[in-house]
């Protein structure tokens, strides 16, 4: 394997055989310059978890094969930087290809749904659909050569400051890197919510992740609880089989967020039409920030909406008090763009619902006292960061046998301190790193960055985000593209010297 190359996908049997022929065979020559990105060691420091194989790789680990994980390993290719994927499903996309609905299309137009390097192909339509944005991500990984580790969920990743690297356990493997590629999505789990009674409910309770098509649910009296883009789609595709839907646009008039230092209070929805003047909201956004204040294209947003979509308070959907774009940015909340939903609201073909009190063993209360039945509720209520969950924030401790680099070159042996020390060299490491605290860098209770959109990618130690910055497929392209540049920088200082 030559640099730059994709790491293969390993069965990790292939661990249980004698690492001197191992590696021989893949041309490593110890104590010489780095040869093959892959290197079984044999440390004597103990893994996080005993009973795990080491694994040294050089050049960076990500987590996700994703967009967003595959984004960056297309841009490390192309700058010559051998990368290693972890995923813990089988397939790649499998949020894409296991958990979205059939009629499913991409809310924004193609121009901002790329990732870097490959366009989509010329007759795709401005809203690909699923299925091609599916036929496009198996393209983006062929052209690429991309070979994740599947199956390979991530337990545990934690920075070792004593040796400056990162220690990350998935399957029987203990893999220790330099950079750590945090690209498990801002979606990587439900959010299934807490409402009272709910276990009570005898219909059919189902996520939006689960759900497939409005035909399934042909003549049910049908929930849809929240009104995001995919609340607002489910209700609309179930409408159009035939359902009888009601849904929830929960109000959430009491929160309030912090913005220039004054309290705002928050209704909870923005729909905007996904077309004004027959070009894309996004679209026309994005070229009017060019030149106007974030309020003034907010003014003209909701000035376009209400022409063309009318008073939606008048329909049980309220708007918050500041505007879509500047909620976006000081909340991370994502207004709504309507591709029919609210024309069956006008009609009464769906019904605007308060919130829900309690559910029944055949239906819902809500706010209003009222109570009905239903046959299935389907819990549009969106998905959070997996990132706290594995992602380790302490420090070891005194502890720890690896405190001290002395103390870990005599616990890992010389074999890999040779190599170790190589790499210390060549990257500079007392520049590069900013020992500890990188648990700063993801919020404990979000699993975000800390920091915001432009900064949201880079952290310490090694640390990357790709695909955390509430900008969908545009801003997990941007993050790739800084990512591989950052590391790319690093890589060719070591090894082009
Ligand atoms: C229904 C829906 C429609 C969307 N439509 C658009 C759109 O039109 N335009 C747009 O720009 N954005 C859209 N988005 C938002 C966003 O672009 C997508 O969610 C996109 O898939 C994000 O890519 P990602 O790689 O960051 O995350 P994901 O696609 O979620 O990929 C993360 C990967 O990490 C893996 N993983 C998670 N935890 C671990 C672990 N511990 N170990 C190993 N692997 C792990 C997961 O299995 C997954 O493969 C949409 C989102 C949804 C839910």
């Amino acid at each position: 394997m030559t640099e730059g190359e994709p790491a293969a996908s390993i069965p990790t049997n292939r661990w249980d055989s004698e690492p001197s022929k191992r590696e021989e065979a893949k041309g490593f020559i110890p104590g010489k310059q780095y040869q093959s990105p892959f290197l079984q060691l044999k440390l004597h420091g103990p893994p996080m978890t005993s009973n795990l194989k080491q694994v040294w790789f050089p050049g960076p680990l990500i987590v996700g094969a994703g967009p967003s994980g595959i984004a960056t390993a297309a841009c490390l290719k192309e700058r010559g930087v051998p990368y290693l994927i972890l995923e813990k499903e089988t397939c790649f996309a499998p949020s894409w290809k296991l958990r979205t609905y059939e009629r499913l299309k991409l809310h924004l137009p193609k121009q901002y749904c790329e990732l870097p390097l490959m366009a989509f192909p010329p007759e795709f339509p401005t809203y690909p659909t699923k299925q091609q944005f599916i036929s496009y991500l198996d393209a983006y990984v062929e052209r690429f050569a991309i070979k994740p580790l599947f199956g390979m969920a991530v337990r545990v990743a934690e920075y070792d400051p004593s040796v400056r690297f990162w220690r990350v356990e998935a399957g029987d493997l203990e893999f220790i890197c330099r950079w750590l590629i945090v690209a498990t999505g801002e979606n990587a789990e439900v959010v299934w919510p807490e409402i009272r009674g709910i276990s009570r409910f005898r219909g059919q309770l189902l996520h939006t992740s689960c759900y497939m098509k409005g035909d399934d649910h042909r003549g049910e009296k049908v929930l849809v609880v929240g009104s995001g883009n995919s609340g607002m789609e489910v209700a609309l595709d179930l409408c159009d089989n035939d359902a009888k839907v009601s849904m929830v646009v929960r109000d959430k008039a009491t929160l309030l967020v912090l913005l220039n230092s004054f309290k705002f209070r928050l209704w909870q929805l923005h729909i905007l039409p996904r077309e004004l003047l027959g070009i894309s909201t996004f679209g026309l956004s994005m070229a009017l920030l060019k030149w106007l204040p974030v309020k003034a294209v907010d003014a003209l947003l909701l000035f376009g909406t209400r022409l063309l979509l009318g008073d939606t308070e008048k329909y049980g959907i309220k708007r918050p008090a500041i505007g879509p774009l500047e909620l976006k940015s000081a909340a991370g909340k994502t207004p709504v763009l309507d591709i029919g939903t609210f024309a069956k609201i006008k009609s009464g073909q769906i019904k605007v619902v308060p919130d829900i009190n309690q559910f029944t063993s055949r239906g819902a209360e809500f706010a209003d006292g009222e109570h009905e039945e239903f046959d299935s509720i389907i819990l549009a209520t969106g998905y959070k960061s997996n990132v706290t969950s594995w992602l380790k924030c302490h420090i070891l401790t005194a502890a720890s046998p690896w405190t001290s680099p002395s103390n870990a070159k005599k616990q890992i042996g010389t074999f890999f301190m040779q190599t170790y020390e190589s790499h210390v060299k060549g990257f500079g490491l007392a520049d590069t790193f900013a020992c500890g605290k990188e648990e700063e860098f993801f919020g404990e209770k979000d699993g975000f960055p800390r920091t915001s959109f432009p900064n949201s990618w880079r952290g310490k130690n090694g640390l990357y985000a790709a695909g955390f910055t509430r900008r969908g497929l545009l801003g997990a392209s941007m993050d790739a593209c800084k990512i591989a540049e950052d590391i790319a920088n690093l890589w060719s200082r070591r090894y082009q010297a």
